[in-house]
């Protein structure tokens, strides 16, 4: 989803790869340059919101800034690049604490969840948060 956004139905999805599929690994991947992060940036910053449903997406982005540990002086300060970084950590402890079942799997060492940024330049993935076992970091 754009955004590594999470609803229902995506919940839902990930819940039948792990408990019908058995996947062992859940990745939320966030990148540099991700419009879904500029999106909700900018309506942070302006207070409008985008048209249609873009804001569901943006909706869905916004509520990481309250984990940012550093506090913006003022919201049209906002530091994308923060943003995305703990919009990643916030999606991943978000599926680890919506769903009893990936909770499960994850303590029961069937699953881990991993937080990775992609890096559009040089095509490499940085890890950045893991919930679970998954072996040697
Ligand atoms: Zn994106």
């Amino acid at each position: 989803t754009a955004g590594h956004t999470v609803d229902t139905t995506v919940v839902g999805s990930i819940e039948y790869a792990v408990e019908v599929l058995h996947t062992p690994l859940i990745v939320v991947l966030g990148h540099d340059k991700c419009g879904a992060v500029h999106a909700a940036a900018q309506t942070l910053a302006t207070g409008e919101q985008p048209p249609g449903f873009i804001r569901a997406v943006t909706d869905r982005v916004i509520p990481s800034i309250v984990a940012m540990t550093a506090t913006p002086e003022a919201l049209d300060e906002i530091d994308e690049a923060l943003l995305r970084t703990e919009h990643v950590k916030h999606t991943a402890e978000m599926l680890h604490g919506y769903s009893a079942a990936i909770a499960a799997a994850v303590a029961e060492g069937r699953c881990a969840i991993i937080g990775l940024e992609y890096d559009l330049e040089d095509g490499a993935a940085h890890l950045i948060k893991v919930i679970g076992d998954i072996g040697e970091e």
